[in-house]
């Protein structure tokens, strides 16, 4: 097993040991690619959707949410083109008996001469230190040159199987290129195969009268189809967005890779409605505000990198990713989608509503272009555990697990820990508890060693830990320890509030993104 493997295993555990993630239905054995948040997964994933929506709605004043149904007409799904289009192609190893995306093992592909460019970049840099010139290097360098031109050599075939839908076309490839079962070793592959992703149920209590409908498949289309609703009760003005946090299923052909790939999870989409022919802005415009989000979290700018589709989907006239560095290597973490009047178009031929926007200035009446940003908010979680997770040796030697989760996110902000369980002690503690709880999730905890209730809270990510001892009851002051530097300072305890204020208030993020 491979390092980065083998830290992703402890993410994983460390997530279920902690609270944060458990398999649904466990004690059935688990339902795959499924999966439930604990007592501290649910906080963390709160505080994302708070920083997200926050970052959208609140600080925008012209985007505003909306939270539609899961179940939507069926004719929206034929409209939206996923009932003959969202499909992924399949492939199977014959000896393995195990299934792959076949898109995916050819990405796989160029990941890893990426990964080998990257290496070779990595040790340049520091042998040259401030001389390194990197798009020099990559011009010159054979080593680069020769990965390099590998990668568009399989991208420039890969693009004309995607662009001529030659599912035939991308089996050979796959054989041309030598890709193995990493199970069997082998290149014994069936043909590849288109397979729709969508759930369906039924809807109605008779059976014959019963309607297939979907499980949404993205939140986007509940925004589509309230697009007029939202303009015209918010007397909205182009260009302006509809925001949404929901669950969306995915019938995911491949689910092995715990919160990044799941059959049922949840996404957080805008749609930002333009003029026609400000989408090139516009979409620019989100691309670099989104990686700023990102960025202010603090998790590394070099952990985030864009990645341009070779095929945008059948909606979209440009897309990007915004691929983060998880433990198994840089993938999709959000998509940045110019989706042009697609789908406002597609509603309006299908339902025979009209979907226009009235434009007072030039007295036109036209179908918007959108520019989506979409990014799934377990991906989110899971890229901010595995970055979160670190294993330290200590100085005496012993070592602990600490999540440097961002300070905003953390599951509990503050812990508070009478130093023995009398003298009057307990009565401080629960005193300062009841202060605080109003603003932040704060934890009392009294039992054991005051060494291992520290313990306890760095596994869990809380920034602060506060101590009341014998002389907080004279001068009213406790001892404040940080989790990342494990410092322990002196602090009044009037003082602690305005000190987790300082250090966990999101507005200190969201002010990054106006810089
Ligand atoms: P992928 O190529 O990884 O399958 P996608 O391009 O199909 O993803 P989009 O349709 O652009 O994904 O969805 C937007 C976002 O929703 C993704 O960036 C991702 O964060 C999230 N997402 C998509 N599918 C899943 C899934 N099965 N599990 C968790 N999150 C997902």
């Amino acid at each position: 097993m491979s390092a980065e493997e083998n830290n992703f295993k402890k993410v994983v555990s460390h997530a279920k040991e902690y609270g944060f993630v458990f398999q649904s239905s466990e004690i059935y054995d688990g339902l795959q690619a499924v999966y439930d948040y604990g007592q501290n997964g649910v906080e963390l994933k709160n505080n994302i959707k708070k920083y997200w929506w926050m970052a959208m709605v609140q600080m925008h004043e012209n985007i505003v949410g909306v939270d539609s149904a899961i179940f939507m007409h069926p004719t929206t799904w034929k409209a939206s083109g996923h009932v003959d289009a969202f499909n992924d192609p399949l492939i199977d190893n014959k000896d393995s008996k195990k299934r792959y995306r076949a898109d995916h093992l050819i990405e796989n592909l160029v990941a890893k001469y990426e990964a080998k460019i990257e290496k070779d970049i990595n040790k340049a840099k520091k042998k040259f230190a401030d001389d390194f010139d990197e798009a020099q290097f990559r011009e010159t360098n054979p080593n680069v040159k020769r990965n390099q031109s590998k990668i568009d050599e399989i991208n420039a075939a890969f693009k004309t199987c995607l662009d001529n839908d030659d599912l035939e076309a991308m089996k050979q490839l796959i054989l041309d290129l030598k890709i193995v079962c990493p199970i069997s070793g082998t290149s014994n592959w069936t043909d590849v195969k288109q397979f729709n992703l969508m759930f369906s149920t039924e809807m109605g209590s008779v059976a014959s009268d019963a309607n297939t409908i979907y499980l949404r498949p993205e939140t986007a289309q509940g925004i589509f189809v309230n697009y007029l609703n939202v303009q015209k009760t918010g007397r909205m003005k182009l260009p302006f967005g509809i925001a949404q946090i929901g669950k969306a299923f995915r019938n995911e052909i491949v689910a092995r890779q715990f919160i990044f790939r799941m059959r049922e999870f949840e996404q957080m989409e805008m749609q930002f409605f333009v003029k026609p022919g400000t989408q090139k802005e516009w979409y620019e415009y989100w691309k670099t505000l989104r990686m700023k989000w990102h960025k202010a979290l603090g998790m590394g700018d070099n952990n985030y990198q864009y990645h341009d589709h070779l095929k945008p989907a059948h909606y979209a006239d440009a897309a990007a990713d915004i691929e983060f560095r998880f433990p198994f290597g840089f993938k999709e973490l959000e998509g940045i989608h110019s989706r042009t009047n697609f789908d406002l178009s597609k509603h309006e031929e299908f339902s025979n509503k009209k979907l226009r926007y009235h434009d007072s200035e030039t007295n036109e009446n036209y179908v918007p272009y959108v520019v989506e940003t979409s990014v799934g908010l377990d991906r989110m979680f899971l890229s901010v555990l595995s970055n979160a997770y670190t294993e330290e040796k200590l100085e005496d030697g012993s070592e602990r697990v600490v999540l440097r989760i961002p300070p905003a996110l953390a599951p509990i902000k503050l812990a508070v820990f009478p130093l023995t369980k009398k003298d009057g002690l307990p009565e401080v503690a629960k005193e300062i508890m009841a202060e605080l709880k109003f603003d932040y999730n704060c934890l009392y905890e009294e039992k054991d060693a005051i060494g291992r209730r520290y313990r306890r809270m760095d596994a869990i990510g809380t920034p602060f830990c506060i101590t009341v001892d014998h002389q907080s009851l004279e001068d009213k002051t406790v001892t404040i320890r940080y989790r990342d530097s494990m410092k322990q300072e002196r602090i009044a305890i009037e003082e602690l509030s305005s000190k987790l204020d300082q250090e966990t208030n999101m507005k200190n993020l969201l002010k990054q993104l106006n810089a």
